[in-house]
């Protein structure tokens, strides 16, 4: 029998920061996630005000929390998967059985790509989901190493309100931000009409989860936090 890491808290495992979240009104309440540093494309898409990512939360509450632990846990991670390709990874076991990475920040360098779908391979026992707006970086990985069946790719489209709808090569769902509930809905409609599949985040990912076990091709869409 292979034994398997119980994380029932947050903590250090192959010098990587596993997060479980807590808290009722938090999206991620009772996920476990690998926190990233956001990236200089972060940095720069951040001045454009159409993009999302000028209304990043965890960007803003990174910003106000320079010298916290979860500004220090999201550079040493990014820094462990850029430097080293971290086999062999343990086997982990997470309250509800899934994980995610980049819940903060993103993937600037090939290495983190391939440590993220290592990681994810060793853990076939987990449902696995990585948001990720550099798609280019992905695709560039994907040529040569294939994602695990257990790892959902998410792309988020860094674009605010945009009605223009694509799933990436590759990748499982598309992520959307809307401002306004009537901007959805009517993406909602228009998605719909160009024959995707929609669904509507409801902020509660465990009791949706839909972003990790679901294996067709979705769009999701969410309204701005
Ligand atoms: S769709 Fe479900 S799993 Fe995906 S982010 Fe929203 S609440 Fe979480």
């Amino acid at each position: 029998m292979t034994t398997q890491l119980l994380l029932t808290s947050s903590g250090m495992v192959n010098n990587i920061w596993f997060t479980v979240h807590k808290g009722l009104t938090n999206k991620m309440n009772n996920k476990t996630s690998v926190m990233m540093s956001h990236t200089t494309l972060c940095e720069k898409r951040s001045l454009d005000k159409k993009s999302i990512c000028g209304r990043c939360y965890s960007r803003k509450l990174s910003a106000y929390r320079k010298k916290s632990s979860m500004t220090r846990y999201m550079e040493h991670n990014s820094r462990v998967l850029r430097e080293t390709i971290n086999e062999p990874f343990t086997k982990l076991s997470t309250p509800d059985g899934t994980l995610r990475y980049n819940s903060t920040g993103d993937n600037i360098t090939d290495s983190e790509v391939i440590n993220i779908f290592h990681h994810a391979r060793v853990n076939a026992q987990l449902q696995c989901a990585v948001w990720t707006k550099n798609f280019g970086l992905y695709h560039r990985v994907m040529k040569s190493i294939k994602p695990p069946r257990n790892l959902n790719l998410v792309w988020s489209m860094s674009r605010l309100n945009s009605f223009k709808f694509i799933i990436p090569k590759g990748f499982t769902k598309s992520f959307y931000v809307y401002s306004k509930a009537e901007i959805l809905n009517e993406a909602m409609t228009q998605a719909r009409q160009q024959g995707f599949s929609v669904v509507e985040c409801q902020k509660q990912c465990a009791s949706c989860n839909k972003c990790y076990t679901n294996k067709s091709k979705q769009i999701i869409m969410e309204l701005i936090r």
